[in-house]
């Protein structure tokens, strides 16, 4: 340590990366500086942080930071520094141009989920209010929005049933799609700690992960096969009287639908499609259904499809169909991605919701946000489009101009090809961040903002609990916060009497009156709360309610009829076929080393040392030795990659992570199909050639 850093503070915070939301403390030197972190002992994590959360600090004072705006009046010219006045001046003037040549919706607003709830709060707000666009999504539209579909569907209410606390409480955990070894490493201990006391452990996935080793049944089902695989065992079930006849009978509604669909799905059926043993499929099925307490949670792997809201939906039915809901160890989740990817679609940032999870359409939710925002509820635009959708709206130049905020298309849209040409014919382009990404590299103006631990602000981890963030140190000169970026251009855009807001905690106030009344209630959770009780579960309508960490607990979903809503769900095979020329199947996902597009991970000293670049897992059966250079193409592109050589992957896929831009881009090979109910992308699949590479 300098001497400077002896005499220390210990700022209580949390992780800013995923959505396990493990608390740490950020260690402050005497100057006011970040320089450190320490281990907390809060209940989430106790004390384990995993090698992103263990670096996350390094990127507060790094030397990348932007420190001033940058503008270019063209992407012929290099940026500028200028002052804030010039770059707000000129974005206010610029939207107002091109609002005034094409209409409201010729400017659209991109948000994201690793923001504070106050800022994804005001992304929504700013859109509507200041832009009067209907153009505004975010970048959870790329994470979970099939899950966020499935539940609304099923139990009216959109968040994971029960707590992590419970998972070590069950007797069998079914986990779906998810490597939470590699992307949510400290949730690993429930996992890990449930099996230490006895509970079985299933995984589904086409990979032989950390967790998939030491299960007692691990499917390596082809990807985009979930539904037939969900509901084959939910076939058994019924076929072996396991069902929960009383529970269905009280508690559900759709029962007889669902029960006659899967009779279409017998384990051979599931054999064939998925490419697993008949066989396990009953080993599931009865491993599951006979635990006197069961589990399941998922996460990309089943979300990713353009059946992804259908996945959940089975997955749903089982845990419904065998009265596993609402019960301390029997339950349901589905787990976030980014640290902020349940709060970050509550508050209105998403194109169809306003704050609260209230519907844009529906008149008596208008009427009571245009209220508290002051407006009248005719100048509240209509739902708008999905963000993959909006990209191609701005290849059409029905989208003229754009401001992102806290997100990097570059790197985390699908099939990039079209993602560039959609950016490359907006007239006008800002991006709000704190580090120089692949998206804000081709905008106009660039305005430099705080990283997570500069300002204050809430999170929803992936239990919906709400956590507190705090303000360890001071922004670098010439850094300001996202809230006081979108006041100051409010108030140019004229409106700025609605977006008086000194900081969070009077945004947190605002979003907590417009939450007030519907199920996502924050009215009773306070800062002061928060920071006593280290975290609320909504909903919290009240200062002296407890908050819910447990859902249906009283034998009651969110609906009005108060039962679970059964779905009927059919296969349908992915979006890219397969044929002689891409026989294989693509997909991609994460490491444990970087997060999502790697903006902040790729300059993390400790995180590129331990993963450097990325690579394509292929089986032994292909001939590559490790280190090979192979050739990955798809329909949309190609790219060339050193082979990882492992019997971690079916002989018929390939894996390629994707944290990483062109020219070795997972997403250059993505297909942009989208889930027609959830418009989540089919990340998780798409057809595949490899072959020999000369050289990397
Ligand atoms: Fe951060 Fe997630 Fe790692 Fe916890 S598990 S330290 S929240 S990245």
């Amino acid at each position: 340590w300098r001497a400077d850093q002896t005499e220390q503070t210990l700022v209580p915070t949390h992780c800013c990366f995923c959505g396990v939301q493990c608390g740490m403390y950020l260690r402050v030197d005497r100057h006011g500086k970040v320089f450190g972190v320490e281990p907390r002992n809060h209940d989430i994590n106790r004390m384990r942080l995993c090698p992103k959360g263990i670096n996350a600090y390094q990127q507060v004072n790094h030397p990348d930071r932007l420190t001033a705006p940058l503008l270019r009046t063209s992407r012929d010219e290099p940026f500028r520094e200028v002052g804030w006045e010039e770059a707000l001046d000129h974005t206010a003037e610029r939207i107002r141009r091109i609002q005034a040549e094409h209409g409201r919706d010729a400017f659209g607003m991109l948000g994201g989920a690793s923001l504070f709830s106050e800022k994804t709060y005001l992304v929504g707000k700013f859109a509507r209010v200041a832009l009067r666009t209907r153009h505004v999504d975010y970048n959870g539209r790329l994470c979970m929005v099939s899950a966020a579909g499935a539940n609304k569907l099923a139990f009216g209410i959109d968040r994971a049933a029960n707590p992590f606390a419970d998972i070590l409480r069950t007797d069998c955990l079914l986990i779906a799609g998810s490597n939470v070894g590699e992307c949510f490493p400290v949730m690993t201990q429930y996992v890990w700690g449930a099996r230490d006391r006895g509970a079985k452990l299933i995984v589904v996935d086409p990979r032989e992960t950390a967790i998939a080793r030491t299960a007692d049944v691990h499917v390596a089902l082809r990807s985009g096969t979930d539904a037939v695989f969900f509901n084959a065992v939910l076939h058994v079930v019924v076929k072996e009287g396991l069902t929960d006849e009383a529970f269905l009978a009280e508690r559900t509604t759709g029962w007889a639908e669902v029960r006659r669909a899967v009779e279409a799905y017998p384990p051979q059926r599931a054999a064939e499609t998925c490419g697993i043993l008949a066989g396990q499929v009953v080993e599931v099925a009865r491993m599951f259904a006979t635990a006197p307490r069961a589990m399941a949670w998922h996460a990309r792997g089943i979300e990713h499809h353009t059946q992804g809201v259908e996945n959940c939906l089975t997955v749903i039915n089982l845990c419904t169909a065998t009265g596993n809901l609402g019960r301390p160890g029997a339950g349901y989740g589905t787990i976030t991605g980014q640290g902020n990817g349940q709060g970050g679609r509550e508050h209105g940032q998403k194109a169809d919701l306003l704050p609260g999870g209230r519907s844009i359409n529906d008149p008596a939710h208008r009427r009571q946000i245009a209220a508290i925002w002051g407006i009248d509820e005719d100048d509240l635009p209509p739902a708008g489009t999905s963000m993959v959708e909006m990209v191609g709206q701005m290849g059409r130049r029905e989208i003229r101009g754009l401001i992102g905020v806290c997100n990097n298309p570059f790197v985390s849209l699908p099939n990039l090809r079209s993602v560039r040409a959609g950016y490359d014919a907006l007239e006008f382009h800002a991006q709000l961040d704190f580090f120089l990404s692949e998206t804000a590299a081709d905008a106009h103006v660039v305005l430099p903002v705080t990283t997570w631990a500069e300002d204050e602000g809430v999170m929803a981890n992936a239990e919906a609990r709400v956590v507190k963030h705090n303000k360890a140190q001071e922004p670098p000169e010439g850094v300001r916060t996202d809230t006081w970026v979108l006041c100051e251009l409010a108030r140019r855009l004229g409106v700025g009497e609605k977006f008086a807001f000194e900081g969070s905690r009077e945004v947190f106030d605002e979003l907590r009156r417009a939450s007030a009344g519907t199920v996502i209630d924050y009215y009773g959770i306070t800062y002061e709360r928060l920071e006593e009780t280290g975290g609320i579960a909504w909903p919290c309508p009240g200062p002296d309610h407890p908050g819910t960490p447990r859902l249906f607990e009283d034998g009651r979903t969110y609906h009005p009829d108060g039962k679970v809503h059964l779905q009927v769900v059919e296969w349908h095979p992915p979006a890219d076929p397969y044929d002689e020329q891409y026989p294989m199947t693509l997909t991609t996902g994460r490491t444990v080393a970087h997060f999502l597009s790697g903006n902040q991970t790729r300059r993390l000293g400790g995180l590129v040392e331990q993963t450097p670049r990325p690579w394509v897992e292929v089986h032994p059966s292909h001939g590559f030795r490790t280190g090979d250079p192979v050739r990955v193409t798809t329909r949309r592109g190609s790219t060339v990659l050193p082979a990882l050589v492992t019997e971690a992957i079916r002989a018929d896929h390939v894996f390629v992570p994707y944290h990483w831009p062109v020219p070795v881009a997972a997403n250059e090979l993505t297909v942009d199909a989208l889930d027609p109910r959830s418009k989540i992308p089919e990340y998780k699949v798409c057809a595949v050639r490899i072959d020999p590479a000369e050289a990397l």
